[in-house]
């Protein structure tokens, strides 16, 4: 394997961190040419120390000027550079051969699709880029020869369990459907009654995986298993009726294919990021993550139900935008967005996340959004709209 040359962005986060986790393993498979922290600058700081990047690369001014002086202090030549276009940049470079899009949310789409315009390979954990912009995104990748392999463990998983020259049509290949499995989050069987009162402490402690709030109150909604449904359809060209849900409160099985003959093909191991991360950068190589080995001695049961949607209207309203299609899930992107950090900052109610998408779902949406100005542009407007729901709903 030649050696490759990484862009992280995001890699003060959750998964950013589990990508140098991985890629300290093997100094000799991968050096990194740029580590992009937004305003985590102490964090950043000390990876820029370990790691040595050409650039890093943070949010604004003030961010930039706290970092170079911690930088200075230790005497460290990364070079910084801070905003949008910094980001633009590192993932755009002719140096760069892959870039990690690990930033959370909307605000990693401009980089993510700058990457796929240079042709390089993506290792794509943030699913909210192919939520808000997955058609434009996927066919801008293919223009340039770009690689689009899947972080998200579901998707990993049914990139693992796919025929190896899967061409993107189910039937060529056999494919009855693909299964998403989901842990349920940590409400699954809390009485319903109590949602109203569940605070953001609670929904940020998932059962079995560690990551960023935003995706951990997601999985608590399930608004993010309705997330990776759309991730889904456009990362496998899968129509929506052949995508199936269930839920699998152990998450062991990260997800399966089901084939005409009656075989599922799953992929299994211990609930750890690092294992579709090394998946993805070591390819077509199998490289050393850190994960321990499932130990089935320790599995009592496997088991699995399908989801209730009373109990998570966040999934059924992510079915319906992606049955609509056009500029639906942009809209239910940054709704969700909105509602979630609000939640966080304690303004609304658990059971409210929902609410303002389902409000902002009705307000309509435009068709046809294939260009990043007017999907941003109805982002912006949706935001707005949802800023004003939250208000009225925290008063
Ligand atoms: P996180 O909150 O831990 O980290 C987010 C990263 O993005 C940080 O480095 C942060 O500094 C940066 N960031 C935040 N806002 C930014 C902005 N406006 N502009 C630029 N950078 C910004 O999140 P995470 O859990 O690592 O998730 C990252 C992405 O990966 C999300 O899209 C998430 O859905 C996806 N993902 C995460 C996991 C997981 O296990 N954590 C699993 C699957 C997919
Ligand atoms: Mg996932």
């Amino acid at each position: 394997m030649t050696q490759q040359v990484l862009t992280i962005l995001g890699s003060t986060g959750s998964i950013g961190e589990s990508t140098l986790d991985v890629a300290a393993r093997h100094p000799d498979k991968f050096r990194i040419f740029a580590l992009a922290g937004h305003k985590q600058v102490n964090k950043l700081a000390a990876q820029c120390e370990r790691f040595k990047p050409c650039f890093a690369v943070v949010a604004d001014a003030e961010h930039a000027a706290a970092l170079e002086q911690l930088l200075e202090s230790a005497d460290c030549q990364t070079e910084v550079l801070y905003g949008g276009q910094a980001l633009i940049e590192v993932a755009s470079a002719s140096e760069v051969t892959g870039v990690m899009a690990a930033i959370v949310g909307a605000a990693g789409l401009p980089s993510a699709l700058a990457a796929a315009k240079n042709g390089k390979t993506i290792y794509l954990a943030n699913k909210e880029t192919l939520v808000v912009s997955g058609a434009l995104f996927m066919e801008t990748a293919r223009a340039n020869g770009a690689k689009v392999l899947p972080v998200d463990s579901e998707h990993n998983a049914v990139y693992q369990v796919l025929p190896q020259d899967y061409s993107g049509r189910l039937n060529v290949h056999g494919i009855q459907s693909i299964i998403l499995t989901a842990s349920g989050g940590p409400f699954l069987d809390t009485d319903l009654s109590t949602f109203d009162h569940i605070t953001p402490a609670q929904a940020v402690k998932h059962p079995n995986w560690s990551m960023g709030q935003k995706i951990s109150v997601d999985s608590a909604t399930m608004m993010n298993k309705g997330l990776e449904l759309i991730e889904a359809h456009w990362l496998f060209n899968c129509p929506p009726d052949k995508l199936e849900v269930v839920i699998h409160p152990q998450s062991v099985i990260h997800s399966m294919v089901r084939y005409l003959d009656g075989s599922v093909l799953a992929q299994m191991g211990n609930p750890d990021m690092r294992t579709p991360i090394a998946y993805c950068l070591g390819l077509p190589e199998r490289i050393e993550s850190g994960v321990g080995a499932l130990d089935f001695g320790k599995l009592s049961v496997l088991t699995f139900r399908e989801p209730d949607l009373n109990r998570f209207p966040c999934l059924k309203l992510a079915y319906d935008a992606m049955h609509a299609g056009g500029g639906a899930s942009c809209v239910l992107n940054a709704a969700n967005e909105e509602a979630v950090a609000a939640f966080l900052a304690g303004k609304i109610r658990f059971t409210d996340i929902a609410r303002i998408v389902a409000h902002c779902l009705e307000q309509g949406f435009s068709d046809g959004l294939n260009d990043i100005d007017s999907l941003l542009a109805q982002d912006a407007q949706t935001r707005a709209q949802a800023r004003q729901g939250i208000t009225a709903l925290s008063r």
